[in-house]
């Protein structure tokens, strides 16, 4: 992804970075599903990217690795899947990575995936890491919660907010609520129509990135055979990339719609819902279900991307994780 799919905010930033001003730290704060990632992401790639001097190429190695999750100097931090707990011994070996010398990059980046699930301990260890920042790196802390963060880490970063990028709803929201709206734990029959319709989506995902890169590696049809093997090379890992992001986005889309059901289930203030309009549903759906239910299906989904995010098999990652929504709680 280049910065013009987040074309505000990337405005923001590429101009900080044309003129060489950078923060040494920056927090992303928004919603869930506003894009904070990607453009964390985006970010990483554009201070290393060998093409493109303020952008990021996708596709030279740096931008490849960065969005393949396997750069050297690019570290993610995220919560434990089981606790959600970010853990001093998590923010320690983050301190160690972002203090060593960078192995390919010209700026190294670390980056925090949902900040507030520090505690307080971690964070007390982070804030040291913030007043001493590194050379040459960049810290991007990413929260939908920034008042769960301690002052002295706010006053630290330079702040951007994702609010209004949040209206953007992904793509496949409508198709995985359509799955889950009548989705209630009931039976084995119920989750193999579950299981069925996210593999069947996901399929119609990688069928439809096929196409068009193959339709995208035709205009090359006349290039000599070494340079079309290289640029097939090249597409079929960007094909991969873009094939993880959307699935990550699918998980997402479950991810919050467990959520939602949880926080029915616990009776929250409406106003926290991320599908508000699917109240209705959602309540009927809380109805039927125990405290216990709702969270261990939550986790279940967590650990479904827990599990993809170490490169388990994608079948066996799901058929596992969404058998867990039936298993006693
Ligand atoms: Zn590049």
């Amino acid at each position: 992804m280049s910065f013009s799919d987040q074309p505000e905010l990337a405005a923001q930033l590429q101009r900080s970075l044309a003129r060489g001003r950078l923060a040494h730290a920056y927090l992303f704060s928004g919603p869930r599903g506003s894009g904070k990632e990607a453009v964390a992401r985006t970010l990483a790639q554009a201070v290393n990217c060998e093409a493109q001097p303020h952008d990021a190429c996708d596709e030279c190695e740096s931008c490849r690795r960065i969005a393949g999750g396997n750069h050297p100097d690019v570290y993610w931090v995220r919560p434990e899947s089981k606790s959600r707990r970010i853990t001093v011994e998590q923010i320690r070996d983050f301190e160690k990575a972002v203090n060593l010398k960078a192995g390919m990059a010209r700026i190294k980046v670390g980056i925090v995936v949902d900040a507030d699930c520090m505690g307080d301990e971690a964070s007390n260890a982070f804030l040291k890491t913030l007043e001493e920042p590194p050379a040459q790196t960049i810290i991007i802390l990413l929260t939908s919660q920034p008042q769960r963060l301690l002052p002295t880490i706010l006053s630290r970063c330079l702040k951007i907010s994702f609010g209004a990028v949040a209206l953007a709803v992904s793509p496949y929201r409508a198709q995985v609520v359509e799955v889950l709206r009548k989705f209630g734990s009931r039976s084995v029959a119920e989750v193999y129509q579950l299981h069925a319709a996210v593999t069947g989506l996901l399929q119609r995902i990688r069928e439809k990135l096929r196409e068009e890169a193959e339709a995208n590696l035709e205009q090359y049809d006349e290039v000599e055979v070494k340079i079309r093997a290289r640029l097939e090379t090249q597409s079929d890992a960007r094909l991969e990339g873009e094939y993880r992001a959307a699935r990550e986005q699918v998980l997402e889309e479950l991810y919050t719609w467990f959520g939602d059901v949880w926080l029915c289930v616990e009776q929250a203030e409406t106003d926290l819902l991320e599908h508000p309009e699917e109240l209705p549903a959602l309540q009927q759906v809380a109805a039927g279900l125990s405290p216990a239910r709702a969270a261990a299906n939550l986790e279940a989904v967590e650990q479904i991307r827990d599990a993809l995010s170490r490169n388990i098999n994608e079948t066996l990652a799901l058929e596992v994780g969404l058998l867990k929504l039936l298993r006693p709680v």
